[in-house]
């Protein structure tokens, strides 16, 4: 059975980055029928972030990445869950994982202090190498291959800090697999005698991830690339165990808009941060920034993934429907802010006007200089009006202000252009003519205001340039007469009376 899981270590907001790395996970269990478990990797206590295991929670919730099992689940653990699911409740499980391995002879005690190591860092960079604990220099170090039974037994009485680490093979050519990079074949010796496990009774990222991983019969790893350097030490473990590795999938790094380097959370604005801030002092994230979660969803699917067709929309369905791991790339994925702003623009666009209109009202009940007159109906006609120019809610107010309120001064480039000597006397026709419009719908003021215009061989650019300066304040907005009948009569007589006031 497919079964994969997100294992984010507590440390802080999830980034995109990890969202996608959720969401591959999610698609691919769902494609396959299988489960998708969320566990919290919290055994590095110092990295330990307050709220941020809720935090990721909520992200994957705001995103509509549901998990089958996880922490603090909702549903009620079912029978044959894995948990618990998070690192810091397992606790008690790794340290005979670790004994095992001693015994095994896969893994040593050691005794080394830090500043023993660090002499060593530097002697090496000093002469221009670096420093690898494993066999080059094990026996010059203090640990249970270079001391006697005895004295390990010994320091072990006396409680002396220890470590254990694995111990790397020599001369080994190890060939990995993985399921976007296919074949990659490492020289072990290269490899680090990583820690394991440490005196404190905690275990490292590397033991607890491979031993919950087996545990709980995760059948395939999808993880950023980051993680690739990992593989051998982790393959190595899966054989020294005698179990089974799962199938590794590394995904493509995210890469700056730029194309150099991976995106960070320095690259804020143009995509970098957060789902949404994870305290109160953090500046914004995408839900802040005004994205739906459908959008973020739908342009991460598309960052390092392809469907091998033309089609960029998806739901989340036609993506599960779509994903293949065969369809990842190996290479970076550019992050666009151009393209996921169009994204954003695409499911506003499908958005009902109902609903997008009352995103907007909660924007313009915080606007001091609305005019008061703004009710549900007009709100929904501006929205319909506007839609199309928007990328996000929080574009109608830019799109649409002078619906609103009325303008206080004029574009003076246009002003110029517009106004005319004989501009004051055609606008005081045009309000005639509203004011005796009894229908006041866009077609009729658009009727009469052209049959007047035409019957009296006046010039179109002389009535309509000045009259949409005076609504809108300048010469953008969609089409007058709609903004006429939106604005009503009253408002629209009292916009031009000002004006020639
Ligand atoms: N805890 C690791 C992280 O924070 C998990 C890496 C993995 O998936 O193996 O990304």
């Amino acid at each position: 059975k497919v079964r994969v899981r997100f294992a984010p270590s507590p440390t802080g907001p999830l980034h995109i980055g990890g969202v996608r790395t959720a969401l591959f996970n999610y698609l691919f269990a769902k494609k396959n029928g299988g489960d998708f478990v969320l566990r919290i990797e919290d055994t590095d206590q110092s990295r330990y972030v307050e709220g941020a295991e809720k935090y990721i929670v909520e992200a994957l919730n705001w995103c509509g990445i549901p998990f089958d099992e996880g922490p603090s689940h909702v549903k009620i653990p079912k029978k044959g869950d894995f948990g618990p699911y998070r690192q810091s409740e397992r606790k008690h499980l790794y340290e005979a994982y670790a004994m095992e391995l001693v015994e095994k002879g896969h893994a040593y005690y050691a005794f080394d202090t830090s500043e023993r190591l660090n002499f060593h860092r530097r002697d090496h960079e000093a002469k221009g190498k670096t420093f690898i604990y494993n066999w080059h220099n094990r026996l010059k170090l203090s640990n249970s291959l270079s001391l006697s039974a005895d004295e390990v037994q010994q320091k072990l009485n006396a409680r002396e800090d220890y470590v254990i680490r694995f111990k790397s093979p020599q001369d080994e050519e190890l060939v990995l697999n993985d399921v976007i990079r296919g074949e990659i074949k490492i020289d072990t010796n290269v490899l680090d005698d990583k820690v394991l496990f440490k005196s404190d009774g905690m275990p490292t990222y590397h033991l607890a991830n491979i031993v919950d991983d087996h545990l709980m019969e995760i059948s395939h790893v999808i993880r950023g690339e980051e993680w690739l350097p990992s593989l051998a030490l982790h393959q190595l473990l899966y054989n020294a165990f005698g179990w089974n590795a799962p199938a590794f999938a590394h995904l493509p790094l995210i890469m700056k808009p730029t194309g150099k380097g991976k995106l960070s959370k320095r690259d804020g604005e143009k995509g970098g941060f957060p789902v949404f801030p994870l305290s109160w002092n953090e500046s914004q994230g995408y839900r802040e920034a005004g994205y739906f979660p459908e959008a973020v969803v739908n342009f991460l699917a598309l960052l390092g993934w392809n469907p091998g067709t033309e089609q960029e929309l998806f739901t989340l369905k036609e993506l599960i429907e779509a994903f293949t791991l065969e369809r990842v790339n190996k290479s970076g994925a550019r992050f666009d802010p151009d393209k996921t702003k169009w994204y954003n623009h695409q499911y506003l666009q499908h958005k009902s006007d109902a609903e997008l209109a009352s995103l907007f009202s909660s924007i313009l009940k915080s606007k001091e200089k609305s005019r008061e007159a703004w009710n549900d109906e007009s709100v929904l006609k501006v929205v319909t009006l506007v839609k199309e120019r928007a990328d996000f809610v929080s574009d109608f107010w830019e799109l649409g202000h002078y619906f609103f309120e009325a303008p206080t001064t004029y574009n003076e480039k246009a002003l110029k252009k517009q106004w005319k000597e004989d501009t004051p006397k055609l606008m005081q026709k045009v309000a005639d003519i509203l004011q005796n419009t009894e229908d006041f719908s866009a077609e009729t003021i658009e009727t009469n205001i052209k049959s007047w215009i035409t019957n009296n061989e006046l010039s179109f650019g002389k009535v309509m340039g000045p009259l949409r300066l005076i609504i809108v304040g300048d010469m953008k907005g969609p089409h007058i007469f709609d903004i006429l009948a939106v604005l009503g009569r009253g408002e629209s007589v009292i916009r031009i009376e000002r004006a020639l006031g």
